[in-house]
């Protein structure tokens, strides 16, 4: 029987935790009658936390209130990507240590919070969250959901917050048989879940992750790390989890016992979060948003507390303020870079604050989720800054209007005729002379994230290219704006205006130069990036990308592998080459302003790597000594490993300096460093 329990319990876990069956249904049900047949003849020998016993009982139960061991804290909430990445830098910025912050980031389901405690490695209790202090006992429910080991992999003690929830598929397929009383997934099992009959609760394909986990034997060093460990155990661990730092590619190293997990920079946070959004309808389950936190637990003492929320963990929720309106029509947009996105032409409606005609829809697979046509009465939001998206729809029309039921992506281009290309989820134009991709590169170079050129907006920019004046981002340097004198509206005040803007467009900061030329992802942050990892000009960039080393890229501070290969690709494109030799000959800045505000060091450790370690007379605290290192252009890393170029150690340099000199790591004394840095 014993033996018996443990296959039971072992094949439990690969079906139910890894979703990794070994064994078919039957077999498995084989497994489990004889288990059944022996304890119905051996009564007294059924151990209590056998696989049988999770049937539940008939018998109504109390649910009687137990006070939580652990803090069980609600947390600070915001409303769009960008306040998340803004909580994030606030957050960076407020942390003293100069090891850098990471952060786990995990899908926020929409099911009932639950505690429990495990005691030598048995389920002793499960608690509902209730007010934070004080919850419902509902052990004998829990015990009936499968993903909810009875008996862990070790006989530890440890307490265990997580989610009860119910997959959509479950939750269609139970609630049509059962009436059809429960209005959504998260109702049933938060109701399921306090049922005071467990045979109901049984009934009821309720499932379990756990996002928290303190043990007995101390609460670990990271968050990653105590989700590894409760995996481990058998305890079912969102796979969908993100560990997000500075630099994506130090991480990866870190992290190889949660598998599934993801990594990511900084800088593709705001990406991904939006994604998510987008993307959570294609979800088996319901998430209502997004938790990011502090990875390192000791990190997170420092961090505190305010009086209702740990500041070392955020809330992003995907439901913002919403109004409704009428599809009046969908059309696509082509943007710069080809992607064709799907818009949705709505009659006019206020919401907050601004008057809203028009709402995303992202790409086709979305249109498609939301079952959209032309007539429709839709909820739309607004989640920070982010363009107004179309969420459900809240009526169907009742006779469709024109276009039908069904709205199909087109399979050429609205405005060139090409035939569209898809990627990924998304659809593109090819053609680069696409006159949309045309205007809209040139919308950009123009515009407050390119060049910002005054008089040129977009109404002065699409007669320029009807006349043939400018096709190019490079012809809005060198064209002839007096002809448009011609032109009704055109003084020549207005044009003298452009000539002005455009001169003064030429001395714009190296910076704001990179990040006009419309390249995939080369916005403000990758351009301080670059030319802080010491890629001041526009040659030394282009040198780099002709030689298809995109490995060099890759080694910048914080650079994932995608961002580096796009950079080669974009500056290596001949088209793009004669775009930069087209600026430069027109006089546009080609490499870094001499610094203005006495930051005109030389960046002599460029392409450097630093650790710092032991203590200093000049640099206490030895973040100095780090700032020197990053004011020069070089990357300050926590760890020696074979990356690693310098070492500058101090007094009581320890195994640091073992370990460089093992590697062969170049070792920096103080004074030593003091007299590169007078160089
Ligand atoms: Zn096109």
């Amino acid at each position: 029987m014993r033996r018996l329990e443990a296959e039971i319990r072992h094949h439990d876990r690969l079906y139910y935790v890894q979703a990794k069956p070994e064994i078919s249904d039957r077999e498995y049900d084989a497994l489990f009658d004889e288990l059944v047949a022996l304890e119905d003849q051996h009564p007294e020998l059924v151990s209590p936390d056998s696989p049988t016993q999770r049937v539940g009982s008939d018998l109504a139960h109390d649910l009687p209130e137990v006070a939580h061991t652990i803090p069980v804290l609600s947390l600070d909430k915001c409303y769009s990507p960008s306040e998340l990445v803004a909580w994030l830098d606030k957050t960076v910025a407020a942390s003293p240590d100069p090891q850098p912050l990471s952060f786990v980031l995990e899908e926020k389901l929409d099911g009932a919070s639950i505690v429990l405690t495990y005691e030598e490695g048995r389920l002793v209790r499960a608690v509902t969250r209730g007010n934070g202090a004080v919850g419902n006992d509902v052990t004998a429910n829990a015990r009936t959901i499968r993903s909810i080991p009875l008996v862990l992999a070790e006989a530890v003690s440890l307490t265990v917050r997580g989610e009860v929830f119910m997959r959509r598929a479950a939750f269609e397929a139970y609630n049509t048989a059962s009436g059809g009383t429960y209005s959504n997934p998260r109702n049933l099992a938060a109701g399921t879940l306090r049922n005071v009959r467990s045979r109901v609760t049984a009934a009821v394909p309720l499932e379990f992750f756990a996002y928290e986990g303190f043990f007995a034997d101390g609460w670990g060093a990271s968050h990653s790390g105590i989700l590894a460990r409760l995996a481990a155990l058998g305890l079912p661990v969102n796979p969908h989890g993100v560990l997000v730092s500075e630099d994506a590619t130090l991480i990866s190293v870190v992290r190889k016992d949660l598998p599934a997990w993801r990594t990511a920079s900084f800088s593709e946070l705001q990406n991904i979060v939006e994604e998510a959004s987008f993307g959570r309808k294609q979800l088996e389950y319901e998430i209502d948003g997004l938790v990011l936190k502090v990875d390192g637990i000791a990190r997170r003492e420092i961090l505190g507390y305010t009086a209702h929320h740990p500041r070392w963990a955020i809330a992003v929720k995907f439901e913002a303020p919403e109004a409704v309106t009428r599809l009046v029509s969908i059309t696509v947009q082509v943007g710069r870079n080809g992607r064709i996105t799907p818009v949705a032409e709505l009659e006019a409606v206020a919401l907050a604050g601004s008057i809203i005609s028009r709402a995303t829809l992202h790409n086709e697979d979305y249109v498609n989720q939301l079952e959209l046509a032309p007539g429709d009465t839709v909820a739309i939001s607004r989640r920070g800054d982010v363009i107004p998206a179309v969420e459900r729809v809240v009526e169907k029309a009742e006779s469709p209007a024109e276009g039908g039921l069904v709205w199909l992506m087109p399979d050429r281009c609205p405005s060139c005729g090409s035939s569209l290309e898809k990627r990924g989820a998304h659809h593109f134009c090819p053609n680069r002379d696409c006159p949309d991709r045309v205007l809209g590169r040139l919308i950009h170079t123009t515009g407050k994230a390119g060049f910002d050129i005054d008089g040129l907006g977009e109404k002065t920019l699409s007669l320029a290219l009807r006349l043939g004046l400018v096709h190019e981002p490079q012809d809005v340097f060198t064209a002839d704006w007096s002809s448009l004198i011609a032109e009704e509206g055109f003084g020549e005040k207005k044009t003298a205006k452009i000539s002005e803007g455009i001169r003064q467009a030429k001395d714009r900061p190296f910076a704001q130069v990179l990040a006009s030329l419309g390249f995939e992802n080369l916005g403000p942050s990758l351009a301080e990036t670059l030319i802080k990892a010491g890629y001041t000009s526009m040659a030394a960039i282009r040198e780099r990308a002709a030689a298809g080393d995109v490995k060099a890229f890759e080694g910048i501070h914080g650079l994932a592998e995608i961002t580096a290969r796009q950079l080669v690709d974009e500056f290596s494109d001949p088209r793009n080459a004669a775009m930069l030799d087209a600026l430069a000959a027109a006089g546009v800045r080609m490499e870094l302003e001499p610094a203005s505000a006495g930051e005109s060091l030389l960046q002599i450790f460029a392409g450097q790597r630093w650790c710092v370690t032991g203590s200093f007379t000049r640099y206490n605290p030895r973040d100095l000594a780090m700032l020197e290192v990053k004011k020069r252009g070089g990357v300050v890393v926590s760890a020696v490993s074979s990356k690693t170029t310098h070492l500058l150690a101090g007094t009581g340099a320890g195994s640091k300096l073992d370990k460089a000199r093992e590697l062969g790591v170049q070792v920096v004394s103080e004074d030593e460093f003091v007299a590169l840095l007078a160089q």
